[in-house]
This record gives structure tokens, sequence and C-alpha cells, in this order.
């Protein structure tokens, strides 16, 4: 059942999920919608790349997700962050062949939109969702653009991003008259939907090209390089990386004081030591050398998470842009957010 759909999923994810300037370790996600109820959705832990027609993925209702989304009562006094992140878990439906996973934290706002999403964190969407006027600067960007976009400037994942989006969409549909296809989230990333999947996959690559040739980055991404240095550790030889660390004045609290998107929090902070060793992640200023101590599994999404954050951080520099960082209370949440605390802990096992 659902034979090409399924291809298709697999299509949208394949064409993002392989390139670490798009997503980084369990990164993004997509979904198709498969009928009137059914939405098959990344499942939570799993990476872009990892999905296939039988795997990576869970069937939910979407119907149910979205009518609870539209018709939530906030006047009352409840706790909205979980009751929501249980009615998400609540509305998979258990299908023939699939595992029983959790679906990804965001398919709340999967729900809402066209049939086919592509979810991602490119470093070039993120230099405009990173930036102070990010909004204006997009819309200059894709001012002679036919497709029109919608900006949702910081708020928590999960419920309250859904609640923003399901308002952002309503406005410009009132203005415009059209579904908005580019979704850009300040301090997060990029949302492009489509009815197919062709579509969905033209319009990522557009908007990331677009943001590409306004700020004239005519180079390839740096290409990541992991070699195994002894049990259970690994080395980057990511020269983009000892290039920016070698002899740069910082501190682990850099990482801390410069907090660009949730994803950062759950792979990358708290784990990272400068000058001194005993972290997942260690870097070394004085030559430039970074040494993980974990599975290859983790050293790769840490590794793929730094460079995108550094690459991004260098970018907005480069381009005179002021960066535009996530407040205190915006990182508290994710910490004791329940949801990451679980992607989290699927980083480091096989599941
Ligand atoms: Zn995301």
């Amino acid at each position: 059942m659902f034979t090409q759909q399924l291809r298709d999923l697999e299509k949208i994810s394949q064409a993002v999920g392989n390139s670490p300037d798009l997503v980084q370790g369990g990164g993004g996600n997509t979904s198709v919608k498969l009928d009137d109820t059914r939405m098959a959705v990344k499942a939570s832990g799993f990476k872009l790349k990892e999905i296939t027609p039988t795997e990576g993925y869970v069937v939910v209702n979407y119907q149910n997700i979205r009518n609870y989304h539209q018709n939530v009562d906030l006047s009352e006094n409840r706790d909205f962050e979980k009751e929501s992140g249980e009615f998400v878990r609540a509305s998979v439906i258990p299908t023939e062949g699939l595992k029983p996973l959790r679906p990804s934290v965001e398919a709340g706002f999967h729900s809402i939109l066209l049939k086919y999403v592509i979810h991602t964190h490119p470093v070039y969407a993120n230099m405009i969702c990173c930036s102070q006027n990010g909004k204006e600067l997009a819309g200059e960007i894709f001012k002679t653009k036919d497709y029109g976009f919608i900006w949702i400037p910081y708020i928590n994942p999960g419920f309250m991003l859904t609640l923003a989006m399901l308002r952002e969409i309503s406005d410009y549909r009132q203005n415009t008259g059209k579904f908005p296809q580019v979704i850009f989230m300040e301090n997060h990333g990029l949302v492009v939907t489509a009815d197919s999947a062709d579509e969905c996959i033209v319009l990522h690559e557009d908007v990331n090209r677009t943001i590409r040739e306004y700020f004239h980055m005519d180079g390839s991404f740096p290409r990541i390089q992991l070699e195994p240095a002894g049990e259970g550790v690994f080395r980057s030889n990511t020269q983009y990386l000892k290039d920016f660390f070698k002899g740069r004045d910082i501190t682990a609290s850099f990482f801390d004081n410069t907090v660009l998107y949730p994803d950062q929090l759950v792979y990358l902070n708290g784990n990272i030591a400068v000058n001194s060793t005993g972290q997942k992640l260690n870097i070394d200023t004085s030559t430039g050398e970074i040494y993980y101590n974990t599975n290859e599994k983790e050293a790769l999404t840490m590794e793929e998470t730094l460079l995108g954050f550094v690459y991004v951080v260098e970018s907005i520099r480069k381009s005179s842009l002021p960066l535009k960082t996530m407040s205190q209370s915006e990182t508290d949440f994710i910490r004791n957010w329940e949801s990451e605390k679980y992607r989290k802990s699927l980083v480091s096992t096989n599941r």
C-alpha cells in the first residue's frame, strides 16, 4: 500500500539527507500525507538518509494532530507541551512491517502543511535564520521569486511552534490567497512544502541556491574527514575546522554564549573541552586538533554539528551580518525538554 508515496518519501529524504551542509546528525525531517488521515513522518532519532519505504518513519493520524492544534483552548490551564507530545505519540497508527517508533518532535507542523514536507537545517538558510533582521533580509533576497515565504520568529519547538505556524499560514493565505510553500524559522531552519515530491525538492534547492548566490558563496562546503585514533577515539581531519580553531582565543563558554539553534544544544554543548581533555569533544587551540572520545556514530554527528555551527558563524561574520543567538530562557527550555532528551539518548546508541 502507498508504494509510490513511500518511494517519494525516500526520494525527498535522500535528496537532502546525504549533505552535511543541509542536515547534521539526526536533524531535519520529511513527511508525506498518504491519504486523508495517514501521514508517514520521520521517526525521532533516525537520520534522513536512513529512510527507506520500510524503515525510519512512522505513520500517524495527521487529521487528529491537526485538529488538536487548531482547536486547543489555551485559556485552560494545562501543560500543553506535555499533552501535545503525548497526543502526537498516541496518534501513531500501528502499521504492518513497521517498528513502533516515536514520531519526530516536529510532526505537529508537518500535519498542517501540504502533501510533501522537507524540513532541514541548511547552513545557507541558517545564515538568514541566525541573523538579526533575518525577515527583512529574506524579503530582500527573495523579492523576485514567485513563491512567497513566511517567517516564524523564534519560539519553543513542538506545540508552540505549530501554533505559531498555523497563525502565520492563515494570515498569509488571507493576504495572498496562496498557501506559503517556504517557511523560515528563526534560530532553527527551513521548511518547504508542495503537492509533489519533485516540486518539493526543486523548491528546497532553489531557496538554498538563491541564498548562496546572494552572498556569492561559490566554493564547495568543506568535506568532513574523521579518522580512528585508537580505541573509542576519533580525530578530525576536517581542514576548515582545524583552521578555524588553530590560534583562536576561545574557551568552552564560547559555545554556550553563541547558541544558534536547538540541535547545537542537543548534539554539542555540554560535551566540549577547550585546551583540556576528558569531554566527548576536545579542542586544542594551539594546534587546531579536535579529538572525539566516543563511538563513530556520535563522533560523526558531533563533527557535522560542529562544522555546521562554525560555518554559519563564519559566513555571517564574513557577510558583516549581526548574529542572532538564542536567549537563556530559550536554551533552558530545550535542555529540559523531554523530547530532546529522548532524541539525544539515541545518538550514542544503536537503538
Ligand atoms: Zn528542526
